[in-house]
């Protein structure tokens, strides 16, 4: 692992996802190869907000130079192109931390997930974040300097790498804080050592960067450009947020969510704020336009930074938003609280509070107006956040009615699960007399589709939304009524369809109960403890039998979830309906031989329907075998 060349000099190795990284990159991103200097820019920037945080408490770190700068510089000569910032900089352990590895939790099994198909990965990488290793898309070797702000001279750090598998580190001196990164270019990219060429990138991508981004001036002399000994800011160099709206370009906005959200794509919305009243803070967040390959960790990132007056104060303020928001990127800048607020003192503040409050119902109106105005665009954001949403309807009482207003289910009325209803639509298009809000609960779309359940309300033509997302049975259970109808599961208590069914079919039913009532019993007594009960049903037109969980039961289908969780489910009997019309039925009612058989087998076979496991998978096998062997005879 080492191989010292000088007394310091060590060679390293990167992290095998750092090499697969930097491997992606160079071969899918050269043809957006301009993004290495917004990424780099947005490192140096973040750098300057740390340090300036970090000063708060401790002034002697700006070592009596307290400019926050980024400088761009080239030498044409040298072919090599230079970003030094006087941000916080890096120590030694910070350098090989940072540079030589993924801190990202979720980082192995995003690359697991790599096909090797460039086209597609190249994707998939705007997820991940590309930062700082952009730097090999345009420089076959990268070297950077740096000393963290208050360490002495000689705790400097250089860096080095050609992209391979492998960097160098050795200690040296180095007088000035903060980091500067050299770049050596790879053949072919000449025409980024050119002032205004630089310029223009900056410009275009960089300008919202808060920080002054310095190059040295030039002047048009003679047919070239002569440098002056003197230092131009290139950027707008103030903070976006602060602006005004109709000062900003939709362009702009979007290159500040690439910086802020880390994200590679245009955001899919954003809204801009400034709050007045009890509290004043100005808000800027963005909803993107993909999720990020780290959604459900919930210990992930979160994506808002705190400001206060301008001031940098920390990134991921996950005080500001709600678990269910997570996904939401951008800015909070505050007008009252402390410049030495802390994490500990977030969790506890009132004016945090009105905040978040205020940031939740920005995102959930932002979110109204897309579903209602731009039915595309929400369709995506469904697509790419609405399990993350459904989190809301059992974390966010207060809001519970507007978030229930913005889920999306699929629907027995639809052919695929990617055609979805609102309740809204849902219920303004229910059937005269439907008082309820049908759904089925499953582990698969198919299965929720396919389930024995839906057969009489296909029967009815009456819409039932199919359920199958994990969190699904989540929102269920903690969303009882929408707009005054309830709802209901098909597959939990006894079906009472209220007007939806006339007198005469409910007359045939309490008949069909009474003829029915000594085969029910038996077939009790058959299965015993596997089943609460046994009763006639009319769910069903075409399956013989279904289960049921009790009205105050879970579901099968949570049960099964929970005991795949790992989680002790409580343990339930289901309730076996058996349909009064079925031949197995009518057969089983009149024929006594291999009764118990019989029951098990229609037992099983409700259990796998559903998508249930059986206790004994080769006695049901066994049992079916022997009635097809009889039936045969
Ligand atoms: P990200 O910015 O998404 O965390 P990067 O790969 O771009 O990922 O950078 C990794 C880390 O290296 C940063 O989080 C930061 O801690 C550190 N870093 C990068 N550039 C600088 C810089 N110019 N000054 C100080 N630290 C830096």
């Amino acid at each position: 692992m080492t191989d010292s060349t000088t007394a310091s000099r060590e060679t390293l190795g990167f992290q095998t996802e750092v090499k697969q990284l930097l491997h992606l990159m160079i071969h899918s991103l050269y043809s957006n190869r301009e993004i290495f200097l917004r990424e780099l820019i947005s490192n140096a920037s973040d750098a300057c907000d740390k340090l300036r945080f970090e000063a708060l408490h401790n002034d002697a770190l700006y070592e009596n130079a307290s400019d926050l700068n980024i400088r761009v510089s080239f030498d044409k000569e040298a072919r090599t192109l230079t970003i030094a910032d006087s941000g916080i900089g890096m120590s030694r352990d910070e350098v090989i931390s940072n540079l030589g590895t993924i801190a990202k939790s979720g980082t192995r099994d995003f690359f697991s997930k790599l096909s090797g198909d460039q086209q597609k990965d190249a994707h998939l990488i705007g997820q991940f974040g590309v930062g700082f290793y952009s730097a090999f898309i345009v420089a076959d070797k990268v070297s950077v300097l740096t000393r963290r702000a208050g360490e002495k001279a000689d705790q400097g750090v250089r860096w080095e790498s050609d992209g391979g598998g492998e960097f160098s580190i050795e200690m040296v001196d180095r007088a000035t804080r903060g980091t500067e990164i050299t770049l050596h270019l790879r053949e072919g990219q000449d025409d980024l050592l050119a002032g205004y060429k630089l310029r223009e990138i900056i410009k275009k991508y960089s300008n919202h960067i808060v920080q002054p981004i310095l190059m040295q001036k030039e002047e048009w002399k003679d047919g070239k450009y002569e440098m002056l000994d003197e230092d131009e800011t290139v950027n707008q160099a103030s903070a976006l947020w602060a602006r005004s709206k109709n000062e900003i370009t939709e362009e702009q906005y979007k290159e500040f969510y690439k910086h802020v959200g880390h994200d590679f794509d245009d955001p899919l919305a954003w809204s801009h704020a400034r709050v007045e009243g009890k509290q004043e803070y100005t808000q800027l967040l963005y909803i993107p336009s993909h999720a990020p390959f780290d959604l459900y960790d919930r210990q992930a990132r979160h994506g808002i930074k705190l400001y206060v007056r301008r001031v940098f104060i920390m990134d991921d303020a996950e005080q500001l938003m709600p678990q269910y928001m997570r996904f939401v990127r951008g800015v909070v800048d505050s007008a009252d609280l402390p410049l030495n607020v802390s994490r500990e003192i977030l969790q506890e503040s009132k004016d945090i509070d009105a905040i978040r409050k205020g940031c939740t119902g920005k995102v959930l109106g932002l979110l109204s107006d897309l579903a209602e105005n731009d039915k595309e665009k929400y369709a995506k954001f469904w697509g790419e956040f609405g399990s993350v949403m459904k989190e809301g309807v059992g974390e966010d009482f207060a809001n519970k009615d507007k978030i229930a207003a913005l889920l999306r289910f699929a629907t027995t009325k639809a052919d695929n699960a990617d055609e979805t209803v609102s309740l809204k639509d849902y219920i303004a298009r229910m059937k005269d007399g439907q008082e309820k809000i049908y759904f089925v609960t499953a582990d698969s779309f198919n299965a929720a589709k396919n389930s024995p359940h839906l057969e009489v309300f296909r029967k009815k033509g009456i819409e039932v939304l199919l359920l199958s997302d994990r969190v699904d049975e989540w929102v269920v259970s903690n969303l009882h009524e929408f707009e005054g109808k309830q709802l209901v599961s098909v597959a939990k208590g006894g079906l009472d369809l209220g007007a939806l069914e006339d007198a005469a079919e409910k007359q045939e039913q309490e008949k069909q109960a009474d003829e029915f009532k000594g085969l029910t019993d038996k077939i009790k007594t058959s299965l015993a403890d596997k089943v609460k009960e046994v009763r006639v049903t009319h769910r069903l037109t075409d399956s013989p039998a279904c289960l049921v969980a009790g009205e105050h039961d879970i579901s099968g289908n949570l049960a099964r979830l929970m005991k795949a969780a790992g989680q002790k489910a409580p343990n339930a009997q289901p309730i076996l309906e058996i349909n009064p019309k079925h031949p197995v039925v009518l057969r089983l009612q009149e024929d006594n031989v291999r009764f118990d058989d019989w029951a098990a087998v229609l037992f099983d076979q409700a259990l796998l329907a559903e998508g249930g496991q059986l206790d004994d998978p080769a006695g049901f096998v066994k049992r079916v075998n022997q009635l097809m062997l009889e039936m045969g005879k």
